[in-house]
């Protein structure tokens, strides 16, 4: 992480979706248009590969970098929102992590009590959990684990980075990236309504583009408070009171499957819609691309 200042060439900014699933991978006939991997998000800005969390999706995120760099190195940072499964559970397959020459950093929070690299060596202890241990892994992997508030706002190159906490239980952290089309907010794994709501709209505040978890429909929520994720309904009104101008649902949950999350966008287009806000609204989609 620098502290360099100088503005942020954004020419090329792109996202692509590589898992919006959340909890647990999801595959099969009836989740193939949305996905089923877990979360990971690729970021391309000022000319850094920013990767948003090593859920499934990962792997193939993995397997595209090494067809792209043709043998020449990769670096890359990975911003880790938390320790859960489907943040972390790609990392033993992501094939550029193994090759001597690739440079990765990690750069994450609330991975108490092992820290964050130590979160990432016991899924790969080599015995129990995995077969490979993380020592055989031949990149370059340096991690930064983020401490205090202090560290909340940092440099990726050139390209500016804020932290948040957000409401989710052992905790975990929102990430946003200043463009020159505007702001770009990931904030998976939060549950709306908390405490913590004022905080985070001030976070997401004007955002672009704004990359929600919806994990729920208002049903579902109201026997799952506590479990640290959003409904589609306040994830609406809250991106509408932020102003957001785009917004995508993101964390869809294992038991919703392509004609549901169909359904969940059009309530969530129909809500938008009743309130007059000009927002538009998708449903995060494995393999789509958003260029800004
Ligand atoms: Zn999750
Ligand atoms: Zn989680």
């Amino acid at each position: 992480m620098s502290n360099d200042s100088s503005p942020v060439d954004l020419q090329g900014t792109l996202i692509r979706f590589w898992g919006v699933r959340g909890s647990i991978p999801t595959p099969g006939p009836s989740t193939v248009r949305y996905g089923g991997n877990t979360t990971c998000v690729e970021f391309r800005i000022g000319g850094e590969i920013i990767v948003i969390d090593a859920g499934s999706g990962i792997r193939s995120l993995g397997g595209a970098l090494l067809k792209e760099s043709a043998g020449n190195p990769i670096a890359l940072t990975l911003l880790n929102t938390h320790a859960h499964w489907d943040h972390i559970q790609g990392f033993p397959f992501f094939a550029p992590a193994f090759i001597k020459g690739n440079r990765i950093r990690v750069i994450g929070g609330n991975s108490q009590p092992y820290g964050l690299k130590g979160v990432f060596e016991k899924q790969m202890d080599g015995t129990r959990c995995f077969p490979v241990p993380f020592a055989v892994l031949g990149a370059e992997i340096d991690f930064h684990h983020i401490e205090e508030e202090s560290e909340y706002q940092f440099q990726i190159g050139s390209v500016k980075v804020e932290a948040c906490p957000t409401s989710h239980p052992g905790g975990c952290l929102a990430f946003a990236f200043e463009t020159n089309h505007g702001r770009v907010v990931f904030l998976s794994d939060h549950e709306t309504g908390g405490a913590d709501e004022p905080r985070i709209l001030e976070f997401i505040n004007g955002a672009r583009l704004l990359i929600a978890d919806a994990q729920y429909d208002a049903a579902e929520i109201t026997s799952r408070r506590g479990w640290g994720h959003g409904s589609t309904d306040e994830v609406v009104d809250l991106a509408i009171k932020a102003k957001a101008k785009e917004l995508y649902l993101f964390h869809h949950d294992p038991t919703h499957d392509d004609d549901r999350l169909d359904a969940m966008l059009g309530h969530a287009r129909a809500l938008a819609n009743n309130a007059g806000a000009e927002m538009v609204i998708q449903s995060a989609a494995e393999s789509t691309d958003i260029r800004l």
